[in-house]
């Protein structure tokens, strides 16, 4: 076979682009698909001839015949070329970003888009978006006013402080702005127990230096004392930061300081006590029975406790345990948030009107003490025999599938995850899922890649955990796994 045929072989883009096969697609963007994928066919076939060539040139005057295999794989393409377009080109009109099932048991998945929004924030939403607000508005002046206002108050209330709130795009956005205006070419005290990566590849230390400021660690990995941060303490230090350990928990022989000794030590001499708290957690978790702490030190401190004697600033995530909007939120002494608002980079971390309109529709939720009505704490709170009888629900609704699968109710753990109570366990039930006609791995990856479900593989089974499942789950699982077996 010579490369001219092959070459031949390929049909002409006009000849495509008038093909029956694609009388019901936009020509404007099938063309450049059409383009690309002959392309990638005369790349092929090139390559193939080229390889001859060189080893031509090496063993002089032979003249070897292509690698017959490659050429088959070319022909093959070539008769499948309409059917990888087509692909292609519905594959355009496809969105990634989709719902999923989340039945993994980890309630808080930075990858799943952390927290869920109740039906009735969603509601709130959905005026403040689809027609003119307030946003920057203040209706009785009839004058500009500031977006930052909007949650203010309600913060305030919820945490009985005179501390102001700035909301910004998320908490890692937060420790920026905060380190760039009160630290920029100053040092900053941090114990080296608290150097986190938080995920994401976010870490204090490069954030620190993003910002324009020194890190100066002090005490070890495992032990910081107060006299560490005060033998360390000097005049180009401009901030102690206390960054909370939220994704991972240290047991054994360690020492942390509490943030109200950091605060006291640093209003003594001066500089800014700063405490980056990740998860921002409120309440509705304390004294759960099915919740377990597989260590006892790193008990999650609530908002309510900090505000009791809160450090001069402070930040959270939004969509952590606060389980409501991406956005980071800060809160401090008035004179320091005026200094947060002067900065310029806040324009470049501004949140839009999304994401106000659901944090003050979960603040709204917050202030009635409704912890139910906020998905994320409402699943950590569903105590292990509600998950039981669910279970048996979902066991009774599987029934009509049990000749091709075999259905099993465990207990199972389920996990806070997205960097939150990293070593709280929440006792929970699961169902474990068997094929009859395919494996574990294979079973996870179809309802995966082909329904959007997203479980856990425990001993060889496939498992459902019923903590994450939400209002009508297990009929898509159900659906999912009757047309699996029928397929
Ligand atoms: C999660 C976390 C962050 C980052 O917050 P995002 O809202 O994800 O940007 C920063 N610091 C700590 C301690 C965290 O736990």
């Amino acid at each position: 076979m010579h490369a001219q045929e092959l070459f031949q072989a390929l049909p002409k883009v006009d000849t495509l682009l008038n093909h029956a096969d694609f009388a019901q697609t936009n020509k404007t963007l099938l063309k450049p698909l059409i383009t690309k994928h002959l392309q990638e066919l005369r790349q092929e076939i090139q390559e193939i001839y080229t390889k001859i060539k060189t080893q031509d040139s090496a063993h002089s005057h032979t003249q070897s015949a292509p690698d017959s295999h490659a050429v088959a794989q070319i022909q093959e393409k070539i008769h499948n070329l309409n059917q990888t377009i087509q692909n292609a080109y519905n594959a355009l009109f496809t969105p990634t970003l989709v719902p999923v099932v989340n039945a993994s048991g980890v309630v808080l998945q930075t990858n799943l888009g952390r927290s869920v929004l109740s039906e009735e924030v969603a509601q709130k939403l959905l005026p403040l978006i689809t027609r003119y607000c307030t946003l920057e508005y203040d209706l009785d002046k009839g004058t500009r006013s500031s977006r930052y206002t909007h949650a203010n108050a309600l913060f305030q209330t919820l945490f009985q402080t005179d501390y102001e709130f700035l909301v910004v795009n998320n908490n890692a956005a937060a420790v920026l702005l905060i380190l760039q205006t009160f630290a920029k070419n100053k040092k900053v005290l941090i114990s080296r127990g608290e150097l986190v990566e938080i995920g994401g590849g976010f870490r204090i230390p490069e954030v620190m230096k993003q910002a324009g400021c020194e890190l100066l660690e002090v005490g070890a990995t495992n032990k910081t004392h107060l006299s560490d941060y005060e033998n360390a303490l000097s005049a180009e230090c401009a901030m102690i930061l206390k960054a909370h350990k939220s994704n991972f928990t240290q047991i054994g022989f360690c020492a942390e300081v509490r943030m109200q000794d950091l605060s006291t030590l640093a209003q003594k001499i001066g500089v800014i006590d700063y405490y980056d708290l990740g998860s921002g957690y409120v309440s509705g978790l304390e004294s759960l029975p099915h919740a377990h702490y597989t260590s006892q030190n790193s008990q999650e401190p609530s908002l309510k406790e900090i505000f009791s004697a809160p450090p001069s600033l402070l930040s959270f995530s939004g969509d952590k345990l606060f389980g409501s909007a991406q956005a980071g939120i800060i809160a401090g002494k008035k004179e320091l948030i005026e200094n947060l608002k002067k900065n310029q980079l806040l324009r470049a971390l501004r949140v839009d009107k999304l994401c106000l309109g659901v944090l003050q529709a979960s603040l709204e939720v917050y202030l009635q003490n409704d912890f139910d009505a906020i998905p994320t704490l409402h699943m950590l709170r569903i105590s292990p025999n509600f998950l039981l009888s669910r279970a048996q629900e979902f066991l009774k609704i599987l029934r009509p599938l049990e000749s091709m699968y075999n259905f099993e109710i465990i207990k199972v753990d389920s996990l806070s995850g997205g960097g939150s109570l990293p070593d709280m366990k929440f006792e929970s039930y699961g169902i474990a899922i068997s094929a009859k006609a395919f494996s574990c791995t294979q079973l996870e990856e179809r309802l995966r890649r082909d329904y959007s479900i997203i479980t856990r593989i425990i001993a060889d089974k496939v498992v459902c955990d019923i903590r994450t499942l939400l209002d009508g789950d297990e009929t898509r699982i159900f659906e999912a796994l009757k047309s699996l077996a029928e397929k």
